[in-house]
């Protein structure tokens, strides 16, 4: 069960990046080590992260929880980055954002190393970015063991447009 410090210490930015959107910022989390230990930790635990061969983890804040997860379990870990910041052989596949449009990309190699796969984020909301990486792993004939997020935004409905296993550590 994850303390209450955690849940108190993710500040809401209304109006962020654009009018309507309330911005859950975790910053805070990272000032405080004690707390970043408690999150990775605890998200290190899920069902899905244990079950997989390796991490995908999404730009830019899903780096931060996937690398420490990927170092606490001794996993691989994967970019799903945003345009033009990978070389090499890439798969791609656009999404809409609760706050505009975007690209993924993966590099083919990586992907090629394994056969199963959990995605890491530090949100989500209507699932769009997760949903996107869950397709390009479809494509590829993978195995996704699910999505496993800090926060999950419930009345986005996120797991219901996903239709993938959730693993949540913050709920609001
Ligand atoms: P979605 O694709 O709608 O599930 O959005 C999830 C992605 O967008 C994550 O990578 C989050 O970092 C970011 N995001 C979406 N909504 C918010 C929010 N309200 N506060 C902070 N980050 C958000």
């Amino acid at each position: 069960m994850i303390s209450i410090t955690i849940k108190n210490l993710i500040t809401d930015y209304p109006d962020f990046p654009k009018e309507g959107i309330i911005f859950k910022d975790i910053s805070p989390i990272f000032q405080n080590p004690e707390a970043f230990k408690e999150v990775v930790k605890s998200m290190a635990n899920m069902p899905i992260l244990k079950k997989a061969d390796a991490i995908i983890a999404i730009d830019a804040r899903g780096f931060i929880l996937g690398s420490a997860i990927s170092f606490f379990l001794t996993k691989p870990m994967i970019f799903a980055r945003k345009p033009g910041k990978l070389p090499g052989d890439l798969i791609s596949k656009s999404y809409n954002l609760e706050y505009g449009s975007n690209s993924l990309y993966l590099q083919k190699n990586a992907l090629k190393k394994f056969e199963s796969f959990a995605i890491v984020d530090d949100l989500l909301a209507t699932g769009g970015t997760a949903k996107c990486v869950f397709e390009i792993l479809k494509d590829l004939n993978k195995k996704i063991e699910g999505l496993s997020v800090l926060i999950e935004l419930k009345e986005l409905n996120g797991r219901a447009n996903l239709k993938i296993p959730v693993d949540s550590l913050i709920t609001f």
